[in-house]
């Protein structure tokens, strides 16, 4: 089968980082990447000086790491000799190392250390609303289909040209989960939050008395029914670890017990209806391998199955992620969709494929797969540049940009905000309903979840390797 696809790299090139970026290129494309120690008649890319190949058949990137932006490429104008003058390699890496934000001083940075979208390069470029690294590679692919014969293994199933994967961060979905845990002399916090804890119960006390309103977040079999309905069937990933609890930040991680309440009960339903329960890692697992191991553990013993992947409450994947995906990969995880930008939609790397991230300092690739999350809830309703009548609309427009393109990404709409249950998040909810009969009316975009893509990945890049 003709799908091997040589490439050869300059001698001063030659490093794992450039192999890591043309073998992501040429896999995704649905070939298979064969390193070449010297160009051959047979060679099909050559990356850096390629003098001495000027009359081969072969793609020849220069480098010239200094533009990362072609807007030829980027609107639909460029051809083959467009790649000779851009070094759509360098470019791809910064971006996905994001290095393309590397010089942002630390007023860019909110107080939880992530990114504003305001202040980062994707926005200062003017394309938010585009996965730029999704038009590079289908400028390459197209370069490679016009000069070259190949049989290629597709990316998708027959049919879909992108896959939005619904998701759901459990962060509140029992109201009062501080007064059915109540203590009166809580392990683990300290004096100051101890009184916080104790002021915060009586307020609690005093709005459950009045209000009635024990159940209105408890939502999950009303989200389900509302997907089943498409036959979507979504993740939902849970905390395990509470902020009342050793290692946790009390003002940040979440109210709930999963081991209280009835989580056992909707554990099975999701289980049995064939959605996904994933790991909504606490505020501070980023730091310890040990940490993140017991909330793996506890969540998995009390959801009766193996956990697949992660999201980070609070986008806490940490300063680099690159590290904390290590942690990851030691505990057994396999996925994670926690880069992305949290007062935005948008392409926090520029990407919506999945990809591996590289660790320069290790030098070497991360096997874990990184699946971007483009949309969440409040990107659209608490948005400063629009009003909630808008959320629709601008959400529609996201989605709309993404399909044209192609690609994969997440969207993220937390359980009581996807509900229309609550007054307080109606219109969120409405909105929600509204994205799900958008998506169930489109032609060509496979809506899921994490899970089953990654098993279709597996499957996939076993599929492209036997074919050798
Ligand atoms: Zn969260």
């Amino acid at each position: 089968m003709n799908n091997k696809f040589n490439y050869s790299i300059t001698k001063e090139l030659d490093t794992a980082y450039y192999h890591w970026i043309i073998k992501f290129i040429i896999e995704t494309i649905g070939l298979i990447p064969s390193y070449q120690k010297h160009v051959t008649e047979e060679t099909h890319f050559i990356y850096g000086d390629y003098n001495s190949a000027d009359n081969l058949k072969a793609i020849k990137i220069p480098q010239n790491s200094l533009d990362l932006i072609n807007e030829a490429i980027l609107y639909g104008e460029a051809n083959k000799k467009t790649l000779e003058s851009f070094d759509v390699i360098t470019a791809i890496g910064k971006f996905l190392t994001d290095a393309v934000n590397e010089n942002k001083t630390d007023d860019c940075y909110d107080v939880h250390n992530r990114l504003n979208s305001l202040n980062s390069y994707q926005r200062e470029i003017g394309f938010q609303d585009k996965p730029i690294v999704n038009l590079y590679m289908n400028f390459i692919k197209k370069i490679v289909e016009e000069t070259f014969q190949f049989v290629y293994t597709p990316m998708f199933p027959e049919g879909i040209k992108s896959v939005i994967i619904l998701s759901h961060d459990v962060d509140d979905p029992v109201k009062y989960a501080l007064l059915n845990n109540y203590k009166l002399f809580p392990k683990n916090l300290s004096l100051k939050n101890s009184i916080l804890y104790h002021m915060e119960a009586i307020k609690k006390t005093f709005e459950r008395l009045t209000k009635k309103d024990e159940n209105i977040y408890w939502v999950f079999e009303d989200v389900m029914n509302s997907e089943s309905k498409y036959g979507f069937k979504s993740t939902f990933f849970f905390a395990s670890r509470n902020r009342f609890e050793k290692h946790a930040n009390f003002k940040e991680d979440v109210p709930y017990d999963v081991e209280q309440n009835g989580f056992n009960k909707i554990f099975k339903k999701i289980n049995d209806n064939g959605f996904e329960i994933g790991m909504h890692a606490s505020y501070y697992a980023k730091n310890d391998k040990e940490i993140l191991r017991e909330e793996i553990e506890k969540l998995e013993r009390l959801s009766n199955r193996k956990l697949v992947g992660n999201r980070h409450h609070f986008w806490q994947i940490g300063s680099k992620p690159e590290k904390t995906l290590q942690l990851h990969y030691q505990n057994g995880l396999m996925y994670d969709s926690s880069i992305a930008f949290n007062d935005a939609p948008g392409y926090r790397r520029s990407i919506a494929l999945p990809y591996l991230l590289f660790d320069k300092q290790l030098n070497q690739t991360i096997n874990i797969m990184e699946i971007p999350t483009f949309m969440m809830d409040s990107n659209f309703m608490l948005n400063p540049e629009f009003g909630q009548e808008k959320a629709f609309d601008q959400a529609k427009h996201y989605i709309d940009q993404f399909h044209a393109i192609g690609g994969v990404g997440a969207i993220d709409w937390h359980v009581r905000t996807s509900s229309t249950n609550s007054s307080r998040f109606r219109k969120w909810g409405e909105v929600y309903l509204q994205i799900l009969e958008h998506l169930s009316k489109q032609e060509g975009i496979w809506v899921t979840n994490f899970e089953t893509f990654h098993r279709w990945m597996i499957k996939r890049n076993e599929t492209l390797y036997d074919k050798t």
